[in-house]
């Protein structure tokens, strides 16, 4: 089916794509709460299980409301199909168990969530799924970790919580040249920021819990690409495993669509000032954050960005100790490994996102003791560099 709003600008995307009204002529989009639907006729039924007949059949994987949030994310990333999932981990299981084989092997930057780590190292490898780790920002370094076997080369730009920045077109002509996919994480721009198919990337997957809420009520995720690769491949998995996203959060997720450009543009001019901030402070060695022009990458962070995000992480000289010391003496800062809500957050990622990698790794990941990343929220900006000045005065 064509969407009027498809070609329109992102923004109109955002507010419009994929409502197609019902009857009752209703201006917000319905959320449709049913596990099953009826069909006109035994033919009708016959058709639609034989997929002749497009149309609902069963809410693990064809649901109204699902389908508006899945077509509007389409149309943000520049992509002919969406898939919704319960989560961005299942987001991310589901492409690798739709598109891998026993014997396949991956490629991924050892700057990811954590928890992608864990799924890789200790679940994908008991199906006979082998992953190498390399610096994201390193071509040589994924030139010579690629293999015969190699299929997939992952990565998340900017990074967590480093920001290092990903050169996706360099990385997508490598993926070429192999015969790879080049699946991205683009949980942290989302695509009011970057859209990683325009630079070549074949697959996006999304935690849609972060920014595409942007309120921190419900956990979803997406896998964002062609017809053939994620419209049958990834969808075949997800209809027949389940991993499936509720109407109830994809009604949250799109409305959170609605207002993404706005409120990534506001965390992005918040984030630059506080990390501007930050580099002036005596307890930081060291700030963490694209924008800024001292971060080594700024000017690819130009070239693939509008802005550059809400998350900055940066080093507290006095490592562990005083870093815990800052997170214990803020005010109303929220402590909690969460991102990308109106709520800034701030964590301490060597004990928390990244506390279940092995010393060595997480020191090869570049995650020290020292590090805080804050997520930078929708409040008044000079709030929170209060909040955050008190933590600095009890170091
Ligand atoms: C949170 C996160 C995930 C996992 O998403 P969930 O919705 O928590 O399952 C994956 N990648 C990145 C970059 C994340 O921040």
């Amino acid at each position: 089916m064509t969407d009027k709003f498809k070609d329109k600008g992102f923004a109109t995307r955002a507010v419009r794509v994929g409502h197609r009204r019902t009857a009752e002529g209703e201006q917000s989009e319905p959320i449709f709460p049913t596990s099953s639907f009826t069909f006109d006729s035994a033919e009708q039924a016959a058709a639609r299980f034989a997929g002749e007949e497009p149309g609902n059949i069963y809410s693990r994987f064809t649901n109204p409301t699902v389908r508006t949030f899945e077509e509007r994310l389409a149309a943000l990333e520049g992509a002919e199909s969406t898939v919704a999932t319960s989560s961005g981990m299942s987001a991310i299981l589901s492409t690798m168990m739709a598109l891998l084989q026993a014997g396949d092997h991956i490629v991924s930057s050892m700057s990811i969530f954590g928890t992608t780590r864990v799924l890789f190292d200790k679940y994908l490898s008991k199906f006979g799924i082998s992953t190498n780790y390399v610096k994201l920002s390193d071509l040589d370094d994924w030139k010579k970790a690629i293999t015969p076997q190699t299929k997939i080369l992952f990565l998340e730009t900017p990074s967590n919580p480093l920001n290092e920045i990903a050169d996706l077109e360099a990385l997508s002509a490598l993926a070429k040249e192999n015969g790879c996919l080049l699946v991205v994480d683009n949980c942290f721009c989302t695509p009011a920021l970057q859209q990683p198919l325009k630079f070549g990337a074949d697959i996006v997957v999304h935690s849609a819990t972060k920014y595409i809420d942007g309120q921190g009520r419900c956990i979803g995720g997406a896998v964002v690409g062609d017809a053939q690769l994620v419209g049958e491949d990834v969808y075949g998995f997800l209809r027949t495993a389940g991993p499936t996203m509720s109407p109830f959060n994809a009604w949250t997720f799109m409305k959170g669509l609605e207002t993404l450009d706005l409120r990534m543009k506001a965390h992005s001019a918040s984030a630059l000032e506080l990390a501007t901030w930050l580099e002036q402070q005596s307890a930081v060695s060291k700030v963490f954050y694209a924008g800024l022009p001292t971060h080594p990458q700024h000017e690819l962070a130009k070239k693939q960005q509008s802005a550059f995000g809400g998350i900055i992480a940066f080093e507290i000289k006095g490592g562990k100790q005083d870093a815990w010391k800052l997170i214990n003496s803020l005010e109303w800062i929220s402590i909690t490994a969460n991102l990308g809500d109106s709520k800034t957050t701030i964590t301490h990622p060597a004990t928390t996102t990244h506390g279940r990698l092995t010393d060595e790794a997480r020191a090869l990941a570049g995650i020290t003791d020292g590090m805080l990343r804050i997520s930078v929220g929708l409040e008044s900006i000079d709030d929170v560099k209060a909040d955050l000045a008190r933590g600095f005065a009890a170091i």
